[in-house]
């Protein structure tokens, strides 16, 4: 009995093969190489093998209907492709793989693979990624430096902002943070130095000292340890922040410049964000005034002197045009600041009549110790009712004996006084 031999149905899947066949004769020839293997199987045993094609990749035969099929399979053994499964259409292939003749999905962009109509791609093998962006480019593409070389990270910096990639010697790594890198001038910019001879911390602050005809500050970068804080605005209040070469200034500018200063930085600070909640900028009352003159310059002014010297200033703007932002913000200033000033010189005449008594007495109580040179030395400055302070004067050289071992001698005196008694500073 002749037995016609069947036709063993099968389907190839070729998703995990590289050279996937493009025509029938390419079909037969992968077939061909195959079949030997394939006569070794036993369809019941196992309906879909893989065959390890080695760098081709792999390919599986399905057998559709292995009941049918003979036992064992032979030479004589017909078989029937019925499909075949191949890989997805890949849209976005890798640039740098097709170059090898391979097809690879590619999820990144690489902006200098250029593929006419868009943009060249790279797959995940093949992608390079700079520290600082999720940018990605191929290897031939990969960033380089101003100096040529392979660029190791995007600087995000404010100037270069993610688009200028450098190289590991012109980065500049946070000596606290080597995640943090930048370039030269950005790294400059973020970490600003100190203006301070050999100072290595990083000048955060800029000197705030400007006039009102030049309101451009200065600027020079300061670090918190160098700058200079002139205490215009109260011991409460954080003040102007100077720079060394400003701050060294401060004595020999004259109580015209000093005030024309603080009116400056004045105006600059009301100007910064200003909201409704955010109580406005003012200027310093002039008994604080007053004291910014002795310590700054050791000039000591009475109230009325310092009052004619913010109404001559005020006078002088109020000529002064074009009318600018900052010229009426000053003018502004002042004339808001007039009420207080009225206020501390009246306040000043009375203190002053109270303070002269204690003065007076501290005066006698030096003569009756026979502390002649002091007596004659010493000069009042000012007295506080609230804190019952008297203010005084001592020559630089006398100081030391006014006060007496360990401050004893002032003590004895504000004893006999009956107020504190204070040295005005500088
Ligand atoms: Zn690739
Ligand atoms: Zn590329
Ligand atoms: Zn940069
Ligand atoms: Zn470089
Ligand atoms: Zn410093
Ligand atoms: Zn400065």
């Amino acid at each position: 009995m002749t037995q016609h031999a069947p036709v063993v149905p099968v389907t190839l899947d070729l998703r995990e093969f590289r050279r996937a066949p493009r025509s029938t004769d390419e079909c037969l020839a992968l077939w061909e190489r195959l079949e030997p293997a394939v006569l070794t199987l036993d369809p019941l045993a196992g309906p879909r093998v893989r065959f390890d094609l080695g760098d081709e990749g792999e390919v599986g035969v399905w057998f559709l209907d292995p009941a049918t099929a003979p036992r064992p399979l032979g030479a004589a053994t017909r078989f029937a492709i019925r499909g075949v499964l191949e890989p997805p259409e890949i849209r976005h292939a890798c640039t740098t793989c097709r170059a090898a003749r391979t097809t690879t999905y590619a999820p990144y962009k690489c902006p200098g693979c250029d593929e006419g109509q868009r943009m060249g791609r790279v797959c995940e093998a093949h992608a390079v990624f700079l520290d600082g962006s999720l940018r990605a480019s191929c290897p031939s593409h990969t960033p380089a430096c101003r100096c040529g070389t392979k660029a190791v990270a995007w600087c995000g910096g404010p100037n270069c902002r993610t688009r200028k990639a450098w190289c590991e010697t012109h980065l500049r790594r946070h000596p606290g943070d080597p995640t943090v890198a930048y370039c030269e001038d950005c790294y400059a910019e973020r970490f600003p130095a100190c203006e301070h001879e050999r100072c290595t911390g990083s000048g955060y602050i800029r000197c705030e000292h400007r006039t009102l005809s030049a309101m451009k500050p200065c600027g020079r970068r300061i670090c918190t340890e160098h700058a200079r804080r002139w205490q215009v605005y109260g011991s409460y209040n954080r003040g102007l922040a100077l720079c060394t070469p400003h701050h060294q200034q401060l004595s020999s500018t004259s109580p015209e410049g000093l005030i024309d200063m603080i009116l400056a930085g004045t105006v600059a600070r009301s100007g910064r964000g200003r909201s409704a909640t955010r109580r406005r900028v003012q200027l310093p009352r002039i008994s604080i005034v007053r004291h910014i003159l002795i310590n700054t310059r050791r000039t000591v002014l009475d109230m009325e002197a310092i009052d004619r010297l913010f109404t001559t200033l005020e006078q002088g703007l109020s000529g002064r045009t074009p009318r600018d932002t900052n010229l009426s913000t000053a003018l502004d200033l002042l004339a808001g600041h007039r009420a207080s000033r009225h206020e501390d010189i009246e306040r000043f005449r009375e203190q002053h009549v109270e303070g002269r008594g204690h003065y007076d007495r501290l005066l006698q109580e030096l003569r009756r110790g026979g502390r002649h040179e002091l007596a004659s030395a010493v000069e009042f400055s000012d007295f506080r009712p609230r804190s019952r302070i008297l203010f005084v004067r001592v020559p630089e050289h006398l100081q030391g004996v006014f006060r007496g071992k360990g401050g004893s001698s002032v003590r004895q005196l504000e004893q006999r006084v009956g107020v504190k008694i204070q040295v005005e500073r500088g």
